[in-house]
């Protein structure tokens, strides 16, 4: 066996798992011990200072100046009790993950010391060097300036010796160059849209919340063998492989009990998360060997995002101390599942009432349609922006391969939900509010039956489905920033309930009454929203030709699905939270990001292929080929020489077709790229690393992974599936 692959496969089979360092006691005794929450600003805050900051948490109101001073005070002697020696704002730009600089709290004193200091100022604003960070054009590098400002709703915590404050970060001009910016608003036109919607049926609310609960699916691979695979090491997935006899094929992974290993490094995380106050709750095996979910409560929307950022960094600290890696690409491996990030979504009141959970009575159930109805429109108008939200270079491998969402949205609903629907549209608000108890039974929507709060009629192959009372976008790939996708869809349900609300309004004031005015409304939006509904098998191939023949977005070209952002109906979801420009702006940030990670594994393939796998395949060929000729000397009869030299040949032949084959390839994909980098739009790059660079990929693969089951096991210098796949 190759040396390199042998000391890994030796090495990863005689690890122990390593015990965690964790204080006895109950979770919820450390729960939330590193973060700057309202317990820990109830003490290091004055009174008054700590009613202000709740007030801008709350009610969302802007900070003053001389709160801030206050409030940076009682932070950093929080912080330095706690160990910090460090602050950083800690903010999402357009990459993949989180950014932070840090800066120590020392400053000269006046008598030529040091002394701690942490100013109102600097906890409100500061001028990180942007250039580095994609804009899109947005941030000429002369004028290099970008902003992060401080975000008072996600609480400041302690990450080693730092005390990371989550902010947004924004141009010199104000525009966005980050997620958390836009996903802020988009909460913020939802939960008011929503609010104003709402109090068609209960005057009595004031706030209303939008909802997240993430799914996050990994996978965890042995240090060692990871450092054997350059291409894991370099863009996340294993580029080539021939698939492990056994596999997922017995289904034995997802219920099986999970390696003591794996198992310790989820205790660390879970502690780990804990301690920043991560409510995280579940954690199983999936269905592929090696694979793992976790999940947490579901939170506010924004605290959810950055504790599913911060996650996934820990996952990735945490990892290395248990002598593995974290494997958040949605396709390491060909051949078994990927991995995805359901987020579960959902609108609640601050007086308890949940809009997506149907009711007991006449008006809950009422006020159920017409969030159900609006979000169907919002997801039928914005569909093709919706799976642009989710669509990445990673995220292609998934979607409408057999084990994820179609790369068509369509929303899942249930039969119970569907036939209330289905009823509600035929009937008027004389039925509804004039008919008996009985009469209403058998409408459907007076009396929704109970058992729909614990919906398990689940239909894994939907990509938007409802679950019972929230809504499931199955669609998210799990390395993405769940803010993409929750912007999407907050804007396009904010965006809906207005255009609702107009309407409805309008009626009312024409002199109907509410009650008709909503019935006339919901009654248009279910005809009109219905090509969204889809209660089938999202696999099939019946449901593309018929999802087109709705006229669903079914575009598979991720540098093509990216127009949707700035089509006409896109423009207007976004009104308020992205301009055109902006738009405009994050489309080339995602072009250009598209580009490099297709020329990344394009490059990582070349070389593995002309370093690696053909010296091996030309090596073992020539093994064959010395035990030819000294066959051909012992076998002087020619008929005798062919009948013992019979597999050698053959085998002698085949390397030489894959590897003449990955040879061409190869060159051909380097001249493809060539063509690709000479193209000035963004888009058109794109467009061209798609359609003419990508397709080598595969192709080269599949002649390595020929070689791979001819050439000697020995010889053979990668790491293999069997070998990777099961930890022990
Ligand atoms: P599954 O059966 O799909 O694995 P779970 O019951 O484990 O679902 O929940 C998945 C996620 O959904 C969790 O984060 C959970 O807190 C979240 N969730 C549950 N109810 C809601 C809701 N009303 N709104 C948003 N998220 C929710
Ligand atoms: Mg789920």
């Amino acid at each position: 066996m190759s040396k390199l692959r042998f000391q890994a496969v030796a090495a990863a089979s005689n690890k122990k798992p390593v015990e965690v360092d964790k204080p006895s006691g109950k979770a919820s005794d450390y729960y939330g011990c590193k973060v700057f929450n309202r317990k820990a600003m109830s003490q290091y805050l004055s009174k008054e200072t700590f009613k202000a900051i709740s007030k801008v948490i709350d009610k969302g109101e802007p900070i003053d100046r001389g709160i801030a001073e206050h409030i940076a005070a009682g932070m950093r002697m929080w912080a330095l009790e706690n160990g910090a020696t460090h602050y950083t704002h800690w903010f999402h730009p357009l990459t993949d993950g989180t950014a932070e600089k840090h800066d120590a709290f020392v400053e000269h004193d006046s008598n030529g010391g040091l002394i701690e200091e942490f100013s109102g100022k600097l906890l409100a604003q500061q001028e990180p060097d942007a250039s580095s960070f994609p804009s899109g054009g947005l941030r000429n590098t002369f004028e290099a300036r970008g902003y992060s400002a401080w975000d008072p709703t996600s609480p400041a915590f302690i990450i080693g010796d730092t005390l990371c404050i989550p902010t947004i970060f924004i141009s010199y001009t104000g525009e966005a160059l980050d997620y958390k910016t836009p996903l802020l608003k988009s909460i913020s036109a939802v939960t008011n849209a929503a609010l104003e919607v709402g109090r068609y049926f209960n005057e009595d609310i004031k706030k209303v919340y939008s909802n997240l609960g993430w799914e996050q699916e990994y996978f965890l691979v042995d240090e060692d063998l990871f450092v054997a695979r350059p291409d894991l090491a370099l863009t996340g997935r294993t580029l080539m492989s021939h698939e492990s006899s056994k596999n997922q094929q017995l289904e034995d992974h997802y219920f099986g009990s999970i390696p003591q290993r794996v198992l310790k490094f989820m205790e660390e995380l879970e502690y780990e998360s804990y301690a920043l106050g991560i409510p995280v709750k579940t954690r199983h095996n999936e269905v592929a060997p090696n694979q793992f979910e976790l999940a947490p409560i579901y939170e506010e929307c924004n605290l959810a995002v950055d504790h599913n950022l911060l996650v996934m960094s820990l996952m990735d600290k945490v990892a290395r101390r248990h002598s593995f890696r974290i494997l958040l690409h949605e396709k390491p491996f060909k051949g078994i599942n990927g991995s995805g990030k359901h987020n579960n979504w959902s609108l609640t009141t601050d007086n308890g009432i949940n809009f997506l959970s149907p009711g007991k009575d006449k008006v809950e159930n009422l006020r159920f349609i017409t969030f159900m109805v609006n979000i169907l429109m919002a997801v039928y108008k914005n569909n093709g922006l919706l799976k642009a939200s989710i669509s990445s270079a990673t995220n292609a491998h998934r979607l409408g391969a057999n084990e994820a969402p179609p790369a068509i949205i369509s929303v899942f609903l249930g039969s119970q939900v569907s036939d209330i629907l289905d009823k509600f549209e035929n009937s008027s608000v004389k039925d509804a509010i004039v008919v008996d108890e009985k009469k209403q039974i058998s409408l459907g929507v007076g009396q929704i039956p109970e058992i729909l709060l614990d919906n398990t009629d689940r239909n894994r192959t939907s990509p938007f489905a409802f679950t019972g009372n929230r809504f499931e976008f199955r669609a998210v790939g799990s390395s993405a920033n769940c803010a993409s996708a929750m912007t999407a869809l907050n804007a396009s349900v904010a965006e809906q309930l207005r255009e609702f609300k107009n309407e409805v309004d309008g009626l009312i004031n024409s002199g109907k009454s509410k009650e008709e005015a909503l019935y006339e409304i919901l009654k248009k939006y279910i005809k009109e929203s219905r090509p969204i509904r889809f209660n089938g098998n999202g696999y099939s191939d019946e449901w593309k030709i018929e999802a087109a023949k709705r006229g669903l977005d079914c575009e598979t070209n991720v540098p093509v699905i990216y127009d949707s952002y700035t089509s006409k109906q896109s423009i207007k979801t976004f009104a308020g939270i992205l301009s055109e420009v902006e738009l405009h702006a994050r489309n080339e940030v995602k072009w250009e990001t598209y580009t490099k990670k297709i020329q990344i594994e394009s490059r990582v393939l070349g070389d593995l292929a002309l370093n690696h796998i053909i010296p091996v395949a030309i090596s073992y060929q020539s093994i064959l080929l010395s035990n030819v000729s000294k066959l051909q000397k012992i076998y002087t009869d020619q008929v005798k020489f062919k009948e013992m030299a019979d597999e050698q040949l053959r085998l002698i032949e085949k390397i030489s077709i894959h590897v003449n084959a990955v040879n061409a390839k190869v060159h051909e994909m380097i001249d493809a790229r060539k063509i690709a980098n000479n193209i000035e739009s963004e888009r058109e790059k794109a467009v061209e690393y798609h359609d003419n660079v990508a397709p080598y990929l595969d192709e080269i693969r599949y002649h390595i992974d020929k070689l791979e089951l001819i050439v000697d096991n020995e010889m053979w210098p990668l790491a293999k599936y069997r070998e990777l796949l099961f930890i022990r």
